[in-house]
């Protein structure tokens, strides 16, 4: 990106940097980092230059030293900061400023906009998840990156500065992997709002403000619904309907998340419970468990216990589980409850299916009884024939291993006539019905019943 280079013109405040400030890989150590951001705060205030600092963290770090070992973990930081030095002009500091965090901070310059941060922030991200090559394995690596431009904080210091770029940081490792977020006001509001969130939230969810809403599943053979997703949605007194993707980073920070999947179990089973009185066929629920809840060595007993109390069958319930988790699950415990719920005869459905990498293998032996195709595939894809590819051979992969298929996000009839031509057995998505609350889903059953009774003449010639 050459632009980058000819834009980027002008002096380094702290002039070159000492010897004795550099390590091997030519990282300043943190002290002169600070000292050379402190300078460059003064001098592009007044003189009116620009400069950013860039924060960037090497994601799921923890996994590769479970995976590699510490000694390739190191390597791979090591690589990474060499890296991002042959990256940046000799003028911007670059400094290692955590175990696996790296900042940066350009040398003013004339001109600057968010459109060139962006772009170098890309051209970081791209030099830094080259493969790592560990004793001839090639390590695959991904990073998220924050940054803050100059003129984007009011304050009086470039500590702050550096604050702010971490708070771009911490968004954007909130929405990884490999995220880049540019600091703004609101991403501030954002942060306060989940700071108050987080005080919030065990409260929220002893109170019942935090309840499932439930999306339709249906067959593409019959029409018929195969199962509702339930959905976290928080509805907080002054804030109204907050989003999974709002609280769920402060029911993880607050260590809550366990409670989450116990509350919306109780919830979902309730709800099988009331379709059931109802006279409405509902065979299954679905419930996510990300990976915290998955850790309780007592979860297969506390499942069937709650099955017990509602006197369901488990097959009533699916256990939604990421396909990054089952990929790692480097953890004993989490293998024991997927296998136990397995075995116990609840439903696992691996959800997100297409973006982690888990291994035929680990779908075998986590006795996965449906893959939830990810919504990145499913996109437009009655318009795309790499999609349709893709589809196909995740179907086909399936079929081969006698496992159920569903794909999300289907919003289109395109979409959800192509998925059901190529095979697929069940869809989800706005485009057969959106989040619920439980109070509206028996009425949209019956619609939808009512519906199918209309039109039998789609399904007539597939069932027949
Ligand atoms: P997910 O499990 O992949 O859930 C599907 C998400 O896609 C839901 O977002 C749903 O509303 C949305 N969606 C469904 N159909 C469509 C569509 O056609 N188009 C688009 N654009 N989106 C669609 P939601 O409810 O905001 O949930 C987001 C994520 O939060 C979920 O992704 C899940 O990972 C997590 N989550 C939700 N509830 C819980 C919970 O109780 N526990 C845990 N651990 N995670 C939860
Ligand atoms: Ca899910
Ligand atoms: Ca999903």
């Amino acid at each position: 990106m050459p632009l980058v280079y000819v834009l980027i013109s002008g002096a380094n405040p702290g002039g070159a940097f000492a010897a004795n400030e550099r390590d091997g890989a030519g990282l300043i150590n943190r002290q002169a980092f600070n000292t050379f951001a402190d300078r460059t705060f003064e001098s592009a205030r007044d003189k009116s230059q620009k400069s950013a600092i860039f924060k960037v963290e090497i994601d799921d770090y923890n996994d590769l030293a479970d995976r590699f070992g510490q000694t390739a973990a190191d390597n791979v930081v090591a690589r990474t900061g060499e890296r991002l030095v042959a990256t940046m002009r000799d003028n911007d500091a670059v400094a290692h400023s955590g175990d696996y965090k790296f900042s940066v901070c350009l040398a003013p310059v004339r001109q600057l906009d968010l459109e060139l941060c962006i772009q170098m922030a890309g051209r970081i991200q791209t030099a830094l998840e080259e493969p790592v090559s560990i004793d001839g394995t090639a390590v695959y690596v991904t990073t998220s990156l924050g940054f803050c431009q100059l003129n984007q904080v009011i304050t009086k210091s470039s500590k702050d500065w550096g604050e702010a770029a971490e708070t771009a940081l911490r968004e954007a490792h909130n929405h990884g992997p490999s995220a880049i977020r540019a600091y703004s006001d609101e991403m501030k509001r954002k942060t306060e709002i989940r700071a108050e969130l987080r005080e919030e939230v065990s409260n929220a969810l002893e109170k019942g403000h935090i309840r499932p809403w439930f999306q339709p599943q249906i067959s593409t053979d019959t029409g018929r619904v195969t199962g509702f997703e339930a959905l976290a949605r928080w509805h907080h007194p002054d804030r109204g309907m907050i989003s999974p993707a709002d609280f769920l980073p402060a029911i993880e920070q607050a260590d809550m998340l366990e409670r989450l999947a116990e509350v919306m179990m109780f919830q979902a089973l309730t709800a099988v419970k009331a379709w059931d009185s109802a006279g409405v066929n509902v065979p299954q629920v679905g419930v996510n468990f990300a990976g915290p809840e998955l850790k309780n060595p007592k979860l297969v007993e506390k499942v069937q216990w709650e099955l017990d109390r509602f006197e369901l069958t488990p097959a009533r319930l699916a256990v939604e589980v990421l396909e990054t988790v089952v990929a790692s699950a480097p953890d004993d415990v989490i293998s024991r409850n997927i296998n136990g719920l397995g075995q116990l005869g609840c439903r696992v459905d691996l959800d997100d299916f297409g973006t982690g990498h888990a291994s035929i293998a680990s779908i075998r032996r986590f006795s996965v009884s449906r893959i939830k195709i990810d919504r990145s595939f499913v996109m437009k894809a009655d318009r795309d024939p790499e999609q349709q590819r893709m589809i196909s051979a995740i179907l086909t992969m399936a079929e081969r291993l006698g496992i159920e298929t569903l794909a999300e996000g289907v919003e289109s009839a395109g979409e959800h006539a192509l998925l059901a031509q190529l095979g697929c057995d069940h869809v989800q998505g706005f485009g057969i019905g959106k989040p619920m609350p439980f109070e509206d889903t028996i009425e949209w059953i019956k619609k939808h019943n009512s519906k199918l009774q209309d039109m039998p003449s789609i399904f007539d010639n597939r069932t027949g």
